[in-house]
């Protein structure tokens, strides 16, 4: 691979203030771009100016679908160091949604180099404040102009970058979530498993409806074939903590890996707790808190790390979980990975830009 070509911006943008950073609203002041084509493969890597793409309207992600994407984020530490967290896995899942997608993969070692150069370049973005970080966007489209569905020939890969603010000013607040038995996110056999925009695409509805129907913040995703085994939750995986046991979907070809989820299932077991992976069904779930054995249901993800759920809205049911307060376990949880990405406590993954 070609060393990456690096040209600077020549008017820098003003810096948002880091109080009202928000999510996703502001981007840096360069971009990572990289071309592919059947007759070179990946090719001229180049950090540039951020700025629009100038794509051909037959480009066929426009008409086909074809794209993946990523995200993860850059802390800055205590001691001011830039922290990153298993940007690895990050390079695996692209590589596995691309193939799904029928897009060539890139080599995973030049991922994490190529992102992270362009932190370095873009350091000065990465915010300080508590809870802050640089949301990373790495993302690959297919650029071939052309109609007929095939895949592409032509391909970008664009990593973009934006100043987040803390998901949680005050603490975990845990969310009330419905059961959507009526719309599915991804099915055995399709593409719940790659990180493709079509997946989210599909889940804005039932979302919206969620909101607006039932004052509900997410969706939980059942399966798209019985409508009876739990899948995610929103944009996240999910946990049940019932009797002392953690359990957690299996991963079954509709549900996303996520570099949380697995990273949740390692110290739980490093903590003596038991995880399974496994199908579980909604009638388990309400049986549970029945039972009262129900203690904790939590999502996973980049964004928030944990989500609580402090309550379940199903078939016309309301249930509570732990009177609808964050569990210890997800505290714990909570505080133990974000502790490893900001660099208070010991990173076994150890990854710095
Ligand atoms: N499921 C879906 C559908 C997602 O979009 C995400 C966010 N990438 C996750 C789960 C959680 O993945 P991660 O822990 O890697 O952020």
């Amino acid at each position: 691979m070609n060393p990456i070509r690096i040209e600077k911006s020549t008017q820098l943008k003003p810096k948002p203030e880091q109080q009202s950073l928000g999510f996703g609203k502001h981007f840096t002041d360069h971009m990572f771009l990289m071309d592919y084509s059947s007759d070179e493969g990946w090719h001229d890597a180049r950090i540039v100016p951020y700025g629009p793409l100038e794509l051909d309207p037959a480009s066929m992600v426009f008409h086909y679908g074809q794209a993946v994407f990523e995200g993860l984020k850059a802390y800055r530490s205590v001691d001011e160091q830039i922290l990153l967290f298993r940007p690895d896995k990050n390079a695996q899942r692209i590589n596995h949604s691309s193939t799904r997608i029928s897009i060539p993969p890139i080599d995973e070692a030049f991922f994490v180099e190529a992102l992270q150069t362009l932190i370095r370049v873009e350091a000065d973005w990465i915010p300080s404040m508590e809870g802050t970080s640089l949301y990373i966007r790495p993302f690959i489209i297919a650029t071939e102009a052309a109609l007929g569905v095939r895949s592409s020939d032509h391909y970008l890969f664009a990593i973009i970058l934006s100043p987040g603010g803390a998901y949680y000013e005050e603490g975990l607040k845990p969310i009330r979530i419905f059961v959507d038995n009526h719309y599915v996110r991804a099915v055995q056999g399709g593409t719940g498993h790659a990180k493709t925009p079509g997946n989210y695409a599909s889940s804005l509805k039932g979302q919206m409806e969620a909101k607006e129907q039932h004052n509900c913040s997410q969706v939980l995703w059942l399966d798209g074939i019985e409508r009876t085994y739990i899948e995610e939750v929103g944009s996240m995986n999910v946990f049940f903590k019932i009797n002392g046991e953690v359990i957690t979907p299996e991963l079954n070809g509709s549900i996303l890996e996520g570099i949380t989820r697995n990273s949740v299932i390692h110290l739980l077991r490093e903590w003596g707790i038991h995880v399974s992976e496994r199908k579980i069904s909604i009638d388990e779930i309400m049986r549970a808190s029945d039972d009262g054995l129900l203690e904790e249901v939590f999502g996973t993800g980049t964004a928030a790390v944990i989500s609580p759920v402090g309550g379940l809205f199903w078939n016309n049911r309301d249930i509570v979980i732990n009177e609808g307060i964050t569990g210890a376990c997800s505290q714990k949880l909570y505080d133990t990975l974000t502790g490893i990405q900001y660099g208070k406590v010991q990173d076994k993954w150890g990854w710095t830009v």
